[in-house]
């Protein structure tokens, strides 16, 4: 348990959430500031920071419970799609550092927009990213 870590302390019950979804590794519980109705979170009981620390064990139990809460919401609140998202770093927006993956359902003509109008590229920028991310000489 890290000091101070809010999702540790949900978690460990000390913390006030709704929670709608929990295992032996995972809890899943109400974002107070929902994007849509019934965004939700989920997170790993054991805290890792972020995705770079996060082990494979959990990043693999997490995502099999935000695809049970997808399901879960899908018969219950009947969206039209889901966004699953996760901030990685402050530049990223990342606020609580304990990793976690938003399950954010989606509906016909809802709030959420994306804050990046993507536009088309340069192929030759986007080949010579791609050969400093393979680590081409
Ligand atoms: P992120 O920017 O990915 O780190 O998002 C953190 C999310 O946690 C935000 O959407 C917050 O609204 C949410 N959040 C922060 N504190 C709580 C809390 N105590 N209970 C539920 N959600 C929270
Ligand atoms: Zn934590």
């Amino acid at each position: 348990v890290a000091d101070a870590c809010i999702f540790c302390a949900i978690v460990a019950g000390d913390a006030p959430a709704q929670l709608v979804d929990s295992d032996e590794h995972t809890v899943s519980f109400m974002d107070i500031n929902p994007f849509t109705p019934g965004h939700a979170l989920v997170i790993p009981r054991t805290h890792s920071a972020d995705l770079t620390e996060i082990s494979d064990e959990d990043l693999q139990r997490t995502t099999i419970a935000a695809r049970r809460l997808t399901r879960k919401m899908a018969e219950t609140l009947e969206p039209a799609g889901f966004n699953i998202l996760n901030a990685c770093g402050a530049a990223a927006w990342q606020t609580v550092f304990h990793f976690h993956l938003h399950v954010i359902p989606r509906y016909e003509d809802d709030p959420m927009r994306l804050p990046v109008i993507p536009r088309g590229g340069d192929p030759d920028e986007i080949a010579r990213i791609a050969g400093r991310i393979r680590g081409d000489e």
